[in-house]
């Protein structure tokens, strides 16, 4: 019988430590990934690079002199526009947050994409589709420092001429 409890402890405990290399492989992977990306437009605005951290949850954060906190909950391609975004403000120097900042690091944000192969103008609706889905979150996903989802894009659509540029209604 102990011999029996043993042996499934042992087993089990295995298992756990093989679904933790296998998650931390699976995560070192995906932070390769953006860390590729965040290398390349830091590298083409002559910038030192960033050190990233992805988390599942939370708000995506920018922190002198070099960390981004980056929220990939929303999957990898929902996720560029954010790590745009908070490279922005580290292209920009950006040392404390206010909301001509964060207007600020949209716009940069269109210029990373444009980077990474995107056009200006699919940079531009990728970075609307982000504030759209904040808008969507509703007033509670205001982010201290910013003015809400909805001013920002309106301040995107005039400083890149898009008028026609809006949230889909939500379903
Ligand atoms: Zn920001």
């Amino acid at each position: 019988m102990s011999q029996l409890l043993d042996t499934l402890t042992r087993r089990s405990f295995l298992a756990t430590a093989l679904a933790g290399c296998a998650s931390m492989q699976a995560y070192r992977e995906e932070l390769n990934q953006y860390q590729t990306l965040a290398d390349r437009a830091t590298d083409h605005f002559n910038k030192i690079r960033v050190s990233l951290t992805l988390t599942p949850s939370g708000v995506s954060t920018y922190r002198q002199p070099k960390n981004i906190v980056l929220n990939t909950q929303a999957g990898f391609e929902k996720s560029l526009p954010l790590l745009a975004h908070e490279l922005g403000h580290h292209i920009l120097g950006h040392g404390t947050s206010g909301s001509a900042y964060e207007m600020e690091a949209n716009a940069k944000a269109v210029e990373v994409l444009q980077v990474w192969g995107y056009s200006e103008r699919e940079g531009v609706g990728m970075v609307g589709e982000m504030l759209c889905r904040r808008q969507a979150r509703g007033p509670s996903a205001n982010l201290a420092g910013h003015l809400s989802a909805a001013d920002e894009l309106e301040h995107l659509k005039t400083r890149f001429n898009l008028p026609m540029l809006h949230c889909r209604a939500p379903r």
